[in-house]
């Protein structure tokens, strides 16, 4: 163990004991555990070593080329949860977790929809019913949502070279480049929620603290209210 954290630590693993612990519950075979170390040594994030992340409070599969969601968006779980509301759609899904720890915390009905179809195959691990597509597209026709979760990529294109090095070498680009600002998705997901959220439904949105004014303004010019609660937009229909 303690060799193991050593080697973690020099690898610039700052984590070190956590990760150990981890990698140590994964395998009781030490050649697999070799495998593991020298992966997660030579730079690959730890939950695409693992193969699972944890989220919300859940466990949920991940895999190389696919964005492992953030410990920051357990904070629109949170409010989303509070919203409430029985039909979920979670668009841009990724792995599928954002959307998967809303419908849990709700006993909701959930639908998500990813066009990268790496991603696509990771999430049909742990959600039910996933849309292959861009955005609305591939969703049924018909159904109206309480609550549309929306992790989309936001880091406006010039920035990509400032992200951690797991993000910019072991994700998609496809997951995080935003566009010139950022928001060339949110603008599409707000141009198009008007026909998809319920008369009383929420649309809940991350973004960066300094796009969240420019969001509100993009949600208010398409008739839409918008606040915003730390990084998170909440945008809901006019009274
Ligand atoms: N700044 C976020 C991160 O890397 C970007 C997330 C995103 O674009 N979806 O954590």
């Amino acid at each position: 163990m303690t060799e193991l954290v050593a080697r973690l630590r020099a690898a610039g693993c700052v984590f070190a004991e956590d990760e150990a612990a981890l990698l140590l519950a994964e395998t009781d075979d030490p050649a697999e555990l070799e495998r593991l170390v020298r992966l997660r040594v030579d730079g690959l994030p730890l939950e695409h070593v693992l193969g699972w992340v944890e989220f919300h409070g859940r466990r949920y599969a991940v895999a190389p080329g696919v964005f492992v969601p953030r410990p920051r968006t357990e904070h629109l779980v949170d409010l989303a949860i509070a919203r409430g509301g029985s039909a979920v759609l979670d668009l841009c899904c990724g792995s599928g977790a954002v959307g998967a720890a809303v419908a849990h915390g709700l006993g909701a009905e959930l639908w998500s929809a990813e066009l990268d179809p790496a991603a696509v195959a990771v999430a049909r691990r742990n959600v039910p019913r996933v849309y292959e597509g861009d955005l609305y597209a591939p969703l049924p026709a018909g159904i109206l949502f309480d609550i549309i979760v929306v992790i989309a990529p936001y880091v406006p294109s010039g920035e990509i070279a400032l992200l951690p090095h797991e993000a910019r070498d072991f994700e998609p680009l496809l997951a995080l480049d935003g566009g010139s600002d950022g928001l060339d998705l949110v603008r599409r997901i707000l141009a198009g929620a008007g026909e998809r959220l319920a008369p009383d439904g929420a649309l809940f949105t991350e973004v960066s603290e300094e796009q969240a004014p420019a969001v509100v303004t993009i949600a208010e010019s398409h008739g839409f209210r918008a606040t915003v609660d730390d990084t998170v937009v909440i945008v809901t229909r006019r009274p």
